[in-house]
């Protein structure tokens, strides 16, 4: 990337986190024509946060993204620090000693809670849990969940809700050849699961599936997806919403489950159900989730703000598995601002703000800046509006030694880092095992075990 201005000291940058909102914010500094030098702490060994550990497996175009990536981690100007954890190895603070601008862009990686009596029960799991399970994220890699029942749930109409209900209604031979986690497609392979409800607590006007991936459930070979008619029936505050053309997706959504609730029933097939207008209430069980509870709600207030409020009707349904895909949360960062009830980092377009005051040399990107929305291209206007403000307010005047201090501090600590060389090396015997069993790549699931191959 050239045209460089390189009369000046080099901008010392640290980003924290190396998923889409990441990679992107570092294309724009590199694209900016300032001379900067990028250092990407990453917590894992291995790059490209849920692009690697959230699309789903079955959806390898989206991953696509990674070439761009790839491309950002090969210039000069950019130092991957893999298996570093900020606010374990070293401190948002020691950063901003050390760099002249820190960008988080560690993402929202944490479940919105669900309050309910029975959530801690043993078959009840978020989808994160889930979605890190079957693509090999070390952190759940060895969670299990029990497929051996007829019925699962999802709680949720969003894409997350759509992945997970795709991986557990889908022939175990279509996941085959796609780079699902080992573990996981054998679990899959022994799957009784005959039902998957996808439960949403508003109308099917309110989901917020993108109809494309409606659409996926309604095709599934050996799967038939149902509604109940009298559950697509909408009230005039929603005809109303579907009237607007900028809400042409849920008019196409509601295209698929009206389709849907024509569906006849035919046994022997898995069975996809959407269910509208119902909140769980509690999950019931002695020593294991058997039961969903559910309330029937009412729809109420004025187009586009219509709120799920319950009416004293219910629903229970016998379940083995509830899966909780209710959108995430950010983490709060030691000395970094929280807003705890967006679960974000308080922010003006990317500046970090405490109070009323904005934090020199801080800024924020992606799903910890704006919140759980928008698909992996989203993070690119967002980094990039993040960076405009960022190089706006930074002076290369102030000396930083940025890499130069990193590197010793880490090594002072005894943190073995890994760089985007031995990223590649990781990626390739990723790769190499894949071909074994006709896949893109088998995942190194253990830490250790990617740490153990370049130590070979
Ligand atoms: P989401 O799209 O925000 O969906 C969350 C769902 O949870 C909504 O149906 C919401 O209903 C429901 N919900 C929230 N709180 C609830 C509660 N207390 N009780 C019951 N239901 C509740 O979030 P997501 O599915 O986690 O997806 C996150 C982002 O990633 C989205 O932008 C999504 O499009 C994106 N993504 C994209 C893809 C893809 O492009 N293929 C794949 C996965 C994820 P309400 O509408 O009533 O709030």
């Amino acid at each position: 990337m050239s045209g460089k201005d390189t009369s000046r000291q080099k901008l010392q940058i640290a980003i924290v986190g190396s998923g889409p909102s990441g990679f992107y914010a570092a294309e724009a500094l590199l694209r900016s024509g300032r001379n900067v030098s990028i250092d990407m702490i990453e917590r894992l060994p291995t790059p490209y946060g849920l692009v690697r550990s959230g699309v789903a497996p079955d959806h390898p175009k989206l991953k696509q993204s990674i070439a761009v990536y790839d491309g950002i981690a090969r210039d000069e100007n950019f130092s991957f620090f893999g298996n570093v954890a900020a606010g374990r190895d070293v401190s948002i603070g020691e950063l901003q000693g050390t760099h002249h601008a820190v960008l988080l862009a560690c993402g929202a990686h944490e479940d919105r809670p669900l309050a309910i009596p029975g959530v801690g029960l043993a078959g009840s799991h978020s989808a994160t849990e889930f979605v890190g399970w079957y693509n090999g994220h070390p952190d759940f890699r060895d969670r299990s969940f029990d497929l051996s029942h007829d019925v699962a749930v999802v709680i949720g109409q969003g894409n997350v809700a759509a992945d997970v209900c795709r991986i557990l209604a889908k022939p175990v031979d279509d996941l085959r050849e796609s780079d699902i986690a080992e573990h996981a497609l054998n679990a899959l392979a022994e799957s009784k699961i005959k039902e998957v409800h996808v439960v949403g607590r508003r109308g099917p006007a309110h989901a917020k599936f993108t109809a494309k991936e409606l659409r996926e459930l309604g095709g599934i070979a050996g799967v038939t997806a149902h509604a109940k008619p009298e559950e697509c029936v909408l009230n005039d505050e929603s005809r109303i919403e579907l009237e607007d053309r900028a809400n042409f997706n849920a008019a196409k959504n509601l295209e698929h489950f009206v389709k849907f609730a024509e569906q006849i029933e035919t046994s022997g097939r898995r069975k996809i159900r959407f269910r509208f207008c119902l909140s769980p209430t509690a999950l019931l069980g002695k020593d294991r989730v058997e039961a969903i509870c559910l309330v029937r709600n009412r729809l109420d207030g004025p187009p586009f703000s219509q709120k799920a409020r319950a009416t004293d009707q219910t629903e229970t349904i016998p379940c083995g598995l509830v899966l909780r895909s209710i959108g995430y949360r950010g983490v709060p960062l030691c000395g970094v601002p929280f807003d705890d009830t967006g679960g974000v980092v308080p922010n003006a377009a990317g500046r970090v703000m405490d109070g009323g005051k904005r934090l020199r040399g801080l800024y924020v990107t992606g799903w910890l800046k704006r919140g759980p929305t928008g698909i992996i291209g989203t993070n690119r206007a967002d980094s990039i509006e993040t960076v405009e403000n960022l190089l706006a307010d930074a002076s290369e005047a102030e000396t930083k030694s940025g890499v130069d201090a990193l590197r010793p501090l880490l090594a002072e600590r005894g943190v073995r880092w890994v760089s985007f060389a031995e990223w590649l090396k990781i990626d390739a015997a990723e790769i190499e095992r894949g071909k074994k069993r006709g896949k893109p790549r088998e995942k190194f699931t253990r830490i250790d075990e990617m740490l153990d191959l370049l130590a070979r």
